[in-house]
């Protein structure tokens, strides 16, 4: 599943959870992230071979991904990031043990949709066990974009309804200025409220199209 996937339904998770503080509930939704961390690697070997693409992906992505943070000792090393990272109030622990749930769960969606070509190895460094369903979907298979674009219509609803977002694992201002305009546009169908809406909804799209592009996803092809 793609990385926003993951950073904003561990944030509903953390939501559901009942977990109080802004503060907390970013951590536990960047701690479902964490494991596609490894983004990082692709990313610094584009650089590394010139914006080579292709030589980037066969020679370190490919070899990279799922392998190093998708697994049971990464899920253990970001339980204790969050303990340490936790606001200090009783609910520490239980922030920490959701954080942990959540990097968890970031490995199951992986193996429903990651494709059966792309295993993860829950028991590395100790094992080179691979994990993959055969009846598994691919990456940009259209179930993960129907439930990423589910999630970005949620975080809308969401906003209006509730009065915060997942945007608000970018900031408590993030957050508040999502709401200022969804909530906006139901009192007054302004001119303006309406224009926002629309660049809202084209950076939606734009957001698709960098997630999907490096994956080769081509809807007229
Ligand atoms: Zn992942």
């Amino acid at each position: 599943m793609q990385g926003p996937t993951h950073l904003m339904l561990s944030w509903y998770f953390a939501e559901s959870a009942g977990v109080r503080s802004a503060r907390d509930r970013r951590i536990v939704a960047w701690a479902g992230f964490a494991p596609d961390i490894d983004v990082l690697a692709y990313a610094g070997a584009i650089v590394w071979y010139g914006f080579d693409k292709d030589l980037a992906y066969e020679n370190v992505w490919q070899l990279v991904h799922h392998r190093y943070t998708h697994g049971l000792s990464f899920v253990l090393l970001t339980g204790v990031l969050a303990w340490w990272l936790a606001s200090r109030t009783p609910a520490r622990a239980r922030v920490a043990l959701l954080a942990l749930l959540a990097s968890a769960i970031h490995n199951f969606f992986d193996l429903v949709g990651g494709g059966p070509t792309w295993p993860i190895y829950p028991l590395w460094p100790l094992s080179d066990f691979k994990w993959y369903a055969t009846w598994s979907w691919t990456i940009g298979a259209w179930p993960n974009i129907v439930i990423l674009f589910g999630c970005l219509g949620a975080m809308l609803l969401y906003a209006r309804v509730v009065g915060r977002s997942p945007l608000e694992c970018f900031g408590d201002r993030a957050s508040a200025w999502l709401t200022g305009v969804v909530r906006q546009e139901r009192r007054s169908d302004s001119a303006a409220a309406g224009r926002l809406r629309w660049v809202i909804w084209v950076s939606v799209a734009l957001l698709a199209v960098a997630v999907l592009a490096p994956l080769g996803f081509n809807p007229f092809g």
